[in-house]
């Protein structure tokens, strides 16, 4: 009668029943298999989230710039386009040291003291008291005493010097840009051919003893050669130095 009191005793206080045992048992068996599982599986499971999450992420991030990003920005901004022509530099060729600094080819006046003469026909006749017959003058006469002296009117190089009876000496000075200027009925000179010969040089003296134009008194004759042609020198010579 006790002993089946005990029965009834472990019975109603929940003693394990079989199959609860038998689950029980498993368990201990396995213990190490089921936690290497649940181990596998909580891997398997992070590294699904992460990878989830980064396909996500970059999918964010491709999306971005083409969707809300540039596209709204663009409509909403001014297109502003760079001129252009500011960007490229200005390219200045650099003074070449070949190219020789030039002036301005102003003539000075031949003479301190003087007057205008005959002046420059090359196209028109007139007379020439000398020969008495009508010819163009393709020079200015510039008239001063004899002995006067004469001037070199621009920088130059002395291109020849030339002595007749009917001419008297005759100066060639080479210029700058293909100029040259012809000093004619001058005394005998003392003027080497090459010498440079500055602006306001004595190149020589007015002579009275020249044939060529001397019934019109003492005078330079002055011709000016552009590249080998005629030009009038006054073309050339400030107003006040006419
Ligand atoms: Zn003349």
């Amino acid at each position: 009668m006790a002993k089946k009191t005990q029965q009834t005793k472990d019975k109603r206080n929940g003693a394990p029943s079989q199959a609860g045992v038998r689950v029980a048992q498993f368990f201990k068996k396995n213990i190490y298999v089921i936690l290497m599982i649940v181990c596998i599986l909580a891997i398997a499971t992070m590294i699904t989230v992460a990878v989830v999450v980064n396909n996500s992420n970059e999918g964010e991030e491709v999306l971005k710039p083409i969707g809300s990003g540039d596209s709204n920005d663009d409509t909403n901004k001014p297109v502003v386009t760079p001129p252009p022509n500011d960007d490229t530099p200005v390219v200045t060729p650099p003074p070449s040291d070949d190219t020789p600094v030039t002036k301005e080819f102003i003539l000075i006046a031949p003479l301190d003291v003087y007057t205008l003469g005959e002046t420059f026909f090359d196209s028109e006749l007139v007379f020439n008291p000398t020969h008495h017959f009508w010819a163009t003058h393709e020079g200015v006469d510039f008239m001063a005493a004899a002995g006067s002296d004469v001037k070199c009117m621009f920088d130059g190089e002395v291109k020849s010097v030339e002595s007749d009876g009917y001419h008297g000496t005759v100066v060639v000075i080479a210029h700058q840009d293909g100029y040259e200027t012809v000093y004619k009925y001058l005394q005998s000179v003392d003027l080497q051919v090459g010498a440079k010969v500055a602006q306001g040089d004595v190149i020589g003296k007015v002579s009275e003893t020249a044939l060529e134009e001397v019934a019109s008194g003492p005078h330079m004759h002055l011709e000016l050669y552009k590249n080998g042609a005629r030009v009038n020198p006054l073309d050339f010579m400030l107003q006040g130095d006419k």
